[in-house]
């Protein structure tokens, strides 16, 4: 067994910007050129061509007219044969629910279990998933032959760690599928929520808490949102009251961000919002109690009066740009 698989999810013809945050933890388990990017589909020319420019040692086009839409068996069925025949040491993924559909039925499928929703990889290599809505961490070695499934977090890796590469080797892969071993009707691709606004592929974030106090004061930072030219996000209790969309909350049941930039608006810190964001590159908290947990993963901290310090803040970015 040598080399690691990473299976890139697409939709709408591109590949999901959560793929090539599963890239990168591939990468962290071996060099480039150990690492096989996988797509599939009826007609995978185009996606084999946006991987190929990724620094990998190749690429693989998994291509079948029954793979023209998804469905839970036809994977299992082809990804089973390319890993027996390329015997990879690890099979990576995106946690994403298409992922969650098929990945743990694959790896059962080869007497393995998958590790899911992986947010660091260290030495060893030990993977840590967060357990008990993330108040503790699990470490998890894979035992035993045969590959190891792993999938990763949204969030948890920097697709921007991947380097690009120009010659890398493309080659085909025409798996054995009969639409006998299909047993459900592909209908349309499940969405994570009908969301209007993504997150998770933001750049920038200024997020708001309790802090606020009052629906009417959120005029406060969307002026800050708007002149960073960032999306509005929040924390539980502002979408629980309805002043702001439940898609907007970030957090253990909301969503995972990771921005460049990401600004805590009177948050406090709770676990159960860390875990949705502290893969940000930049977290900025501004809150009043110098003690809240939210500073502990801070890059920058400010402590004052958020009445004071946004407007302030906004009126300087305003002043820079002008
Ligand atoms: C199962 C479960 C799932 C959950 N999922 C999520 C989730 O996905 N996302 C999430 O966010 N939470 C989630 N929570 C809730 C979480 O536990 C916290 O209750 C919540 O994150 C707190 O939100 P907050 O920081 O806005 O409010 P608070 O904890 O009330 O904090 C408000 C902060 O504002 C500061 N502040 C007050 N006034 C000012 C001012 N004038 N200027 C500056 N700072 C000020 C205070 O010092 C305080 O730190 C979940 C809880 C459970 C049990």
């Amino acid at each position: 067994m040598s080399g690691i698989l990473v299976v890139l999810e697409d939709r709408a013809e591109k590949i999901r910007s959560t793929s090539w945050e599963a890239l990168a933890a591939a990468l962290k388990l071996g060099s480039a050129q150990s690492v096989t990017a996988v797509v599939l589909g009826a007609q995978t020319e185009a996606l084999a061509g946006e991987a190929a420019a990724k620094g990998v040692g190749k690429v693989v086009r998994v291509e079948h007219p029954l793979l023209a839409r998804y469905t839970a068996d036809a994977y299992c069925a082809v990804l089973q044969q390319l890993i027996q025949n390329e015997s990879p040491t690890h099979v990576v993924f995106p946690h994403t629910y298409q992922v969650r559909d098929f990945a743990p039925a694959l790896a059962a499928r080869m007497g393995q279990a998958l590790i899911g929703d992986v947010v660091a990889i260290e030495d060893g290599p030990v993977f840590v998933r967060q357990l008990m809505q993330g108040r503790l961490n699990g470490s998890y070695r894979h035992h035993g032959n045969g590959p190891c499934f792993v999938s990763v977090q949204t969030g948890a890796f920097r697709a921007d760690t991947v380097e690009m590469n120009e010659t890398t080797a493309v080659t085909t892969f025409i798996p054995n599928l009969d639409a006998a071993q299909i047993r459900t009707k592909p209908s349309e691709p499940f969405r994570e929520a009908a969301q209007t606004v993504d997150l998770a592929s933001a750049q920038r974030i200024v997020s708001v808490g309790r802090g606020i106090k009052e629906v009417e004061n959120l005029g406060l930072v969307q002026d800050l949102a708007a002149a960073i030219g960032a999306e509005l996000a929040a924390s539980r209790p502002i979408c629980d009251n309805g002043w702001l969309p439940m898609e907007r909350q970030v957090g253990s049941s909301g969503q995972t961000v990771a921005p460049k930039l990401y600004l805590a608006v009177g948050i406090s810190g709770a676990i159960q919002h860390l875990v949705g964001m502290k893969g940000s590159q930049c977290i900025v908290a501004i809150n009043k109690d110098p003690e809240a947990p939210i500073f502990e993963v801070a890059d920058y901290g400010i402590v004052g009066d958020l009445f004071e310090v946004v407007p302030a803040l906004t009126e300087a970015v305003k002043a820079v740009k002008a």
